[in-house]
């Protein structure tokens, strides 16, 4: 039986429009598990076409596993590439819908039961807000980095215009009011160059995250409690609106592919906490030089490792990309794989104790919910934002110096010096443990996360 409130205010129904790249659609597809969870009607905004096989191949296990969830295909409007000022295919994809964003009114209007919210991507807001203006739709923002990382977000356009015609050459370090100031070198180098298409997006869309009602962001107090009590005190800047902790967002089933079965074996056969795992994300490949210093690194290191190679190359073989010789003296210690990993289920193995990792985001949350102690070596965008919060939680610890890994090299000796004092150390593992149950609490029955949704549904609910 229904109960009174629920005949009054129908469950929401609530539509999310990702962008492009794996590490903004995941946090998505686990934001809509848990609006499902709440008893909300969900519908997925999926583009076509798409960047990447794995989107695609990730989008259709979601559906599978959630046949409750309504698709809805946007088709995007073909993109002049020669107008965007950028070579890399997910921010061409970011650009391609926000140039097709006034394509989503009709489809917006036209879902039924009427919609009470839509939920976009930071990178989409400035094209997708008039839209939902226009239709007096109420706009969420999901912000798939670091609460640090929206602190600087919201900030930035009152940081460049300090610069006024000069941007970027007159700039220094970023004094965001209340955080410790952000070092002119952790701004995501792009941002320093002027007019490419991610710096220019950036400059249009950080004033507008106050033209929202909220912004969600994958993250607790338990690892940012102070830049979330600054963005919501209305200290960054004037007019935030509500900022909603609903992380952290954790991997689900539907994300399982086949670990590997001699990667589990291998793991199984591994003393508790005794691998490093090495892996730098779902974009990040590295130069042929610094791939084999990793390997030098790993070896001098002395520690058991899981270490996922990414070459520029995507069909060359392990083999050719490490060098024969080295891949042999690797093999006596380690595992080294050239493919995509089940990362949940390795961070999650007992045998692994340690991650070298380029900070995303997500990929920072889920050491968190596993408490995994992190060696920070952030390689570009926001990752160098991302790696002061996993030093100043304690989560894990940076080496600022080896500065950013897409351009300066880090020697092999030094790297298998920092993964041994990562290894062994007990504070950290003390550290990355309490973060840990921290994360668990807030996911837990009548923890932080619940409370946050039942907010947000209940908004949903009173705007319909
Ligand atoms: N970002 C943003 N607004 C934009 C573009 C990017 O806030 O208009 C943030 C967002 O948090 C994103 C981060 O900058 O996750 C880094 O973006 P990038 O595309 O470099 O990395 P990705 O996460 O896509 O791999
Ligand atoms: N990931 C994975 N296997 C891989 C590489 C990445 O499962 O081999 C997942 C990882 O668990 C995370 C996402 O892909 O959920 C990457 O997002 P993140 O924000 O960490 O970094 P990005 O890949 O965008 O740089």
């Amino acid at each position: 039986m229904l109960a009174c409130d629920d005949l009054l205010h129908p469950h929401p129904h609530v539509a999310l429009l990702p962008s492009a790249g794996m590490g903004h659609l995941t946090p998505f597809l686990r934001l809509a598990t848990q609006l499902v969870h709440h008893h909300c009607n969900v519908t997925l905004i999926t583009t076509h076409p798409i960047v990447s096989l794995s989107e695609s191949k990730l989008i259709t296990h979601f559906l599978a596993a959630f046949p409750q969830v309504n698709q809805v295909e946007f088709n995007l409007l073909p993109l002049d590439h020669t107008t965007a000022n950028s070579t890399d295919p997910f921010f061409l994809h970011f650009e391609t819908i926000r140039r097709s964003a006034h394509l989503l009114s009709p489809l917006l209007a036209s879902l039924s039961p009427p919609l009470h919210a839509l939920v976009c991507d930071v990178t989409l807001i400035s094209s997708v807000i008039p839209v939902t203006e226009s239709l007096h739709l109420p706009n969420y923002i999901l912000f798939t980095s670091s609460a640090k990382m929206l602190s600087f977000f919201s900030y930035f356009h009152i940081y460049a215009s300090k610069a006024g015609d000069d941007y970027p050459a007159m700039l220094g370090d970023v004094e965001i009011p209340g955080l410790p100031s952000i070092p002119r070198s952790s701004i995501p180098p792009l941002l320093l160059i002027p007019n490419n298409l991610f710096a220019n997006i950036f400059k249009v869309d950080s004033p507008k995250v106050t033209k929202s009602n909220g912004v969600l962001i994958n993250t607790f107090e338990g690892l940012e409690a102070l830049s979330l009590e600054l963005l919501n005190g209305g200290k960054v800047v004037e007019g935030m609106p509500p900022v909603f902790a609903v992380g952290p967002l954790v991997p689900c089933d539907f994300e399982k592919g086949e670990l590997g079965n001699n990667q589990l074996k291998w793991l199984n056969e591994q003393p508790v906490g005794s691998v490093v795992y090495v892996s730098f994300g779902s974009r990040t490949a590295m130069s042929r030089v610094q791939i084999r210093e990793i390997g030098h690194g790993l070896i001098r290191s002395g520690c058991r490792f899981l270490w996922v190679v990414k070459d520029k190359k995507e069909e060359e073989g392990l083999e050719e990309v490490v060098g024969h010789e080295l891949m042999e003296s690797l093999k006596a210690k380690g595992l080294v794989v050239k493919n995509w990993v089940d990362q949940g289920e390795i961070l999650g193995h007992k045998a692994v104790g340690g991650f070298v990792s380029h900070c995303g985001w997500n990929t920072v949350i889920e050491a968190a919910w596993h408490g995994v102690p992190i060696l920070a070596w952030p390689q570009h965008g926001d990752q160098k934002i991302n790696a002061e919060v996993v030093e100043s939680s304690g989560l894990g610890m940076w080496v600022a110096s080896w500065g950013w890994g897409e351009k300066d090299m880090v020697k092999g000796d030094e790297f298998g010096e920092r993964i041994r004092e990562m290894m062994g150390s007990e504070l950290l593992r003390g550290q990355a443990t309490h973060i840990k149950e921290e994360a668990r609490k807030a996911l837990g029955d009548g923890g932080s996360c619940e409370m946050t949704f039942k907010r947000l549904v209940a908004e949903w609910k009173m705007k319909s």
